[in-house]
């Protein structure tokens, strides 16, 4: 999903390239005297949690069938990625986050940059939208049994153990043990 330009988007005329400094050289229109970043849209992820140390899992077959899943949404344009990120619980588990962490930041698939966060809310009973088939309190070492095979480096497998590390909730290591490396 990453879109590398050779044409200008806004006149249509093949793009030249021009030095942007220590970035190399960059894709340049020189009727419109503009540079064309590689472009890629940007996501946040979330993984929510409560005073029982539980976390949300939610099953949405519009997006996959085999797992279950974070909650998890594109940012719009001129949107923070906290905004988004509360705006996500909010329409699809009907839950208010003030409480918002930042986890760091991956690439899914080599096509999204997922902002990442850990986000905090006493238990509650959700309100789901008509996308979230099914939305459920567990604990880590069961979400990451529903959560299913992942690769060292994505956001689900660093948002997870940060998460157990930080709030000393067990080992990182019991999580999915033996199935991948760090
Ligand atoms: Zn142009």
């Amino acid at each position: 999903m990453v879109t590398h330009y050779e044409y200008c988007p806004l006149c249509g005329k093949k793009l030249t390239l021009k030095s942007a400094g220590e970035d190399g050289m960059v894709p340049w229109c020189p009727d419109c005297n503009k540079m064309w970043f590689d472009a890629f849209p940007t996501a946040v992820i979330v993984l929510t949690h409560n005073e029982f140390n539980e976390v949300v899992m939610t099953r949405q077959s519009h997006l996959t069938n085999r797992h279950w899943m974070y909650n998890s949404g594109f940012i719009l344009p001129g949107e923070s990625a906290e905004h988004a990120a509360k705006r996500e619980l909010k329409e699809e588990l009907g839950i208010e986050i003030r409480n918002l962490e930042n986890l760091g930041t991956y690439w899914f698939r080599g096509g999204v940059l997922m902002i990442a966060f850990l986000a905090y809310i006493p238990k509650c009973e959700f309100n789901l939208s008509d996308e979230v088939e099914e939305a459920v309190w567990v604990d880590v070492k069961k979400a990451a049994e529903l959560a299913g095979p992942v690769r060292p480096g994505c956001a689900d497998f660093i948002m997870m153990k940060k998460f157990v590390a930080e709030y000393g909730v067990c080992d990182p290591d019991e999580l999915w043990p033996g199935q991948v490396v760090e």
